[in-house]
């Protein structure tokens, strides 16, 4: 019954046998440096492919600095700290998200707060977050406090889904108001801009994941990102152990994490980094070739909202309605197409379940209908 998209996608990808959701393509340097830092010794925490990333991946994205981690979330939990998150506080975050934005902010003791996403970007809605905060929050000295259970709204954690872009310049506007920070989660979103501003550098602080599956990899890794001189450098030194420089002595001076990426994963990240615009320019056009190919069909495929320059990261699909979703899931997945839906929602996990929240119609809505499709790059 949807054997003409099965047959669609195995054009595009010019093969009979299975096709997963995403591969990584190491088709630059990737190799000539990695072997660099297996002939130079220089494989673990020294190095220069780390420097070399974390300059050129902020210049990439116009970020004044960047720090490397070993995976995003790592970088979430430090750039949380780093906004301030502390025990019995509050995080404002959507509830469609990937599981490492709610243990995150569970890492520092803080609890999850959900807010609703607009169906159309599939981010965190800022007319939504408004309405609630207007509700339910009150600011008292510079800062913003839960009506109801008292405890203070330390951070939000919007999340760019699928590499398409939140609403992201109101969510900013509308958190200052409120004095709450803003760290951005754009781990799916690297090379997607919204108003020809990169993801991920609208808030205060924001981040990025080098896992496997993202456009990039390092192996595994991650990045924090800031235009402050002040949180760059705490990040480096929170990252590194803590670690007072010095030519021999071991000087820490408060308590630090092992988080810095090796030079291995940097050497590799640094190759794909070369490669970014190309990925993002075949993610394009196979996402244009999807949004031909459903134009007509009762199945919807996802486009960008306006002002968002996707890098289509994983492509999305609405189904009519859950039953269909399924149908759907297990006729590609019989016939070696992968395909998945999208991560059960975080208000409905065991250790989220008491988390405050807003009506999340739209995130139900959502979770019933989407559907990830192939979304490697193309030959
Ligand atoms: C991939 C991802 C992360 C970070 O994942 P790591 O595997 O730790 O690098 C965080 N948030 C979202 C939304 C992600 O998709």
């Amino acid at each position: 019954m949807y054997k003409h998209i099965v047959n669609f996608i195995q054009d595009l990808y010019k093969t009979k046998e299975f096709i997963p959701l995403h591969v990584p393509a190491f088709t630059g340097n990737e190799k000539k440096y990695v072997l660099d830092t297996i002939d130079s010794t220089f494989v673990s925490s020294i190095g220069e492919y780390v420097n070399r990333f974390e300059k050129e991946f902020a210049e990439k994205i116009d970020s004044k600095y960047a720090i490397a981690t070993v995976n995003g979330t790592s970088a979430l939990h430090i750039a949380l700290l780093l906004a301030g998150v502390e025990e019995n506080t509050e995080v404002i975050t959507q509830p469609l998200t990937f599981i490492a934005t709610c243990n995150a902010i569970n890492y520092l003791g803080a609890k999850p707060h959900f807010v609703d996403v607009d169906k159309d970007s599939m981010g965190l809605s800022p007319t939504i977050l408004k309405e609630h905060l207007r509700k339910h929050a009150i600011v008292k000295n510079g800062e913003c406090y839960n009506k109801i259970t008292k405890r203070k709204i330390s951070a939000c954690v919007p999340m760019h889904t699928f590499g398409h872009a939140s609403r992201i310049d109101e969510i900013v506007a509308i958190c200052d108001t409120f004095c709450i920070p803003v760290v951005e989660d754009a781990a799916e979103s690297l090379g997607s801009l919204y108003k020809n501003k990169n993801l991920g550098t609208f808030g205060e602080l924001g981040v990025f994941s080098f896992n496997g599956n993202k456009i990039i990899t390092a192996g595994g890794g991650g990045v924090i990102v800031t235009d402050n001189v002040e949180l760059a450098k705490r990040a480096k030194h929170l990252t590194t152990t803590a670690k007072v420089p010095h030519r021999y002595e071991y000087v820490h001076d408060e308590i630090g994490y092992n988080y810095r990426m090796p030079n291995l994963n940097a050497a590799l990240l640094v190759g794909q980094l070369e490669k970014l615009d190309f990925f993002v320019q075949n993610k394009r056009e196979l996402a244009k070739k999807y949004e031909n190919f459903f134009k007509d069909s009762s199945i919807k495929f996802k486009t960008e909202i306006e002002n968002c320059y996707s890098n289509y990261w994983l492509n999305v699909l609405f189904l009519e309605n859950k039953k269909e979703r399924d149908t759907f899931l297990d006729y590609m997945n019989d016939n070696g197409i992968m395909s998945r839906p999208v991560w059960q929602l975080m208000n409905t996990m065991k250790m989220f379940e008491n988390s405050q929240k807003s009506p999340l119609e739209n995130s139900k809505w959502l979770a019933d209908r989407i559907v990830n499709i192939p979304s490697s790059i193309t030959p």
